[in-house]
């Protein structure tokens, strides 16, 4: 039996497929839990193949998780929660933490024991490993892992069909790391209605890879030179996520606001102009964009923050250091004082805007007056939100051979002195808000009975007392109080200027 794939032109011979099966532990996944293996589950009872997804890393790694279940839907293979009942097991990697290679091959260890448990009970499963170790070790991970049967980079996922069948072909392994000239988004089906459906916010990525090559990155090596997509076919994305009931959209790119997307007019659209077009879109109310760079904040993008109320006053943008010195060691292309004043331009243009960014301690070469320099910039800024990292070694990096690497106590104590700083500021800020009233957009049931969850436009999780209509809808809320991680508030009925 031969299928043709929508949206695609590969052609799948089904019969050598794992035989279809019927899953009745079919369930759909929340959004709170995007990380657990897919967002849409067919119906109970219809006939399907078990695909188990675990993903790892960032929300781009979600969002790409999300297409492979797409693209292998036409195939019969619909999500299941445990690996056990899956006849297809796709681990999603991430290579930005540390010793991220030897992770992948200690997980692969634990699925191996299960595909060799459902081989015993005549159930083949195929193991793909995909994502940016797949990409970074390609061959290595065949080598120390034989049972693997697929592996492929994040820019191929839309032949993933056709490796299945390539695989169960040749009945060995198939390998897919290249970075194919034509863009994955052009050749994947659409997002399904229902992967969004009852989502009240959504991830889209929007571009992809980074041509910055930061010293101690292994982004350029592992997702290619940077790319865009088409506006159009963002547009489109955009608008069958409203329509599905999603009211807020994260876009998202390892240089997002880098976007150069090819407009309907022909001319290259910046991500400014793509939030203008976005926020006209029916339902639509809100838009943030995630991973920025401080270079490509242009003025455009920052009178949009001006100008546009559908995008949130909420911006991560990583400085990493504010050493000049390590700034430019990492070859990051701005000093801390250009990252000041563009703070001061965003919130002149946007006064409520609440920043957050990343950083790293350690990076090869940083002093005491280094460390320092970062801890004053954290001081002028003021951060509602941050994560930090001790630098640690990715092979192949510029700063990898680096001289001066910095020993792990000094790297210890660092980050421990910073993170102290940044909860301060988080708290404060945080502290800052209650009193406010402010827009929420409501995502869902919070965990007590009669209590909904929702987001503030800063990103902070909002508890009230409401009814579940308030699903999918932003309404005032005055905010009573902060816990650790959220807040409380009660409903008012108009939004009283903050
Ligand atoms: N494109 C974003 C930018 O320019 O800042 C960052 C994307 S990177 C995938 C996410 C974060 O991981 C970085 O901002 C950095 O703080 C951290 N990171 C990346 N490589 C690292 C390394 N070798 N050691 C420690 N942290 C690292
Ligand atoms: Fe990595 Fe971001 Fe630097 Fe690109 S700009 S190399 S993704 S840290």
């Amino acid at each position: 039996m031969v299928r043709r794939l929508a949206g695609t032109s590969a052609t799948v011979t089904t019969d050598l497929l794992p035989p279809l099966t019927h899953n009745a532990d079919a369930r759909t996944y929340g959004s709170e839990s995007p990380q657990a293996g897919g967002a849409e589950i067919g119906p109970a009872h219809a006939p399907t193949r078990g695909l188990h997804m675990i993903t790892w890393g960032c929300q781009m790694n979600v969002y790409d998780s999300a297409r492979m279940t797409d693209v292998l839907r036409p195939l019969g293979y619909a999500p299941v929660e445990s690996a056990s009942d899956a006849d297809m097991i796709i681990l999603n990697t991430c290579h930005i933490r540390d010793r991220a290679a030897e992770k992948v091959f200690s997980e692969l260890g634990r699925l191996r024991l299960i595909k060799e448990e459902r081989k015993a009970d005549g159930r083949p499963t195929v193991l793909a490993v995909a994502g940016c170790v797949a990409q970074a070790e390609g061959e290595q991970i065949l080598k120390r892992a034989p049972y693997v049967d697929i592996v492929l980079g994040p820019q191929t996922y839309h032949r993933l069909p056709e490796m299945v069948a390539r695989a169960a072909r040749a009945g060995g392994s198939v390998i897919d790391t290249d970075f194919p000239a034509e863009q994955k988004f052009d050749f994947l089906p659409e997002v399904a209605a229902p992967q969004t459906q009852g989502n009240v916010t959504a991830f889209l990525t929007v571009q992809e890879g980074c041509d910055k090559f930061c010293s101690f990155c292994v982004v350029p090596y592992t997702r290619g030179a940077e790319a865009s997509r088409a506006v159009a076919s963002v547009l489109a994305e955009a608008r069958r996520m409203a329509e599905s009931g999603v009211r807020e959209i994260t876009l998202l790119g390892q240089n997002v606001n880098a976007y150069h997307g090819e407009g309907p007019d022909g001319r290259i659209w910046g991500l400014a102009r793509l939030a203008e077009a976005l926020s006209s879109i029916p339902g639509l109310a809100r838009i943030r964009y995630t991973t920025s760079h401080p270079r490509d904040m242009g003025d455009d993008l920052i009178a949009a923050h001006r100008d546009l109320p559908a995008l949130m006053p909420f911006l991560h943008l990583p400085v990493q250091s504010g050493s000049d010195t390590i700034l430019k060691a990492m070859n990051r292309g701005h000093t801390a004082d250009e990252y000041r004043s563009l703070v001061e331009k965003l919130r002149t243009a946007r006064p409520d805007i609440a920043l957050s960014s990343d950083f790293i301690v350690g990076h090869p070469g940083e002093t005491d007056e280094d460390f320092e320099a970062t801890m004053a910039l954290i001081r002028d800024v003021g951060f509602a939100q941050a994560y930090s990292f001790k630098y640690s070694i990715r092979p192949g990096t510029p700063a990898a051979g680096a001289p001066r690497q910095i020993a792990e106590a000094v790297k210890d104590d660092r980050l421990q002195a910073l993170q102290a700083l940044l909860r301060e500021q988080q708290d404060a800020f945080n502290a800052s808000v209650v009193g406010l009233t402010a827009p929420v957009l409501f995502t869902g049931r919070g965990r007590k009975p009669g209590q909904m969850v929702g987001r503030s436009p800063w990103l902070q999780p909002v508890h009230v007392d409401g009814p579940d209509t308030l699903i999918g809808v932003e309404r005032p809320v005055r905010l009573d109080a902060r816990f650790s991680n959220s807040l409380a508030g009660t409903l008012v009925k108009e939004c009283a200027p903050t």
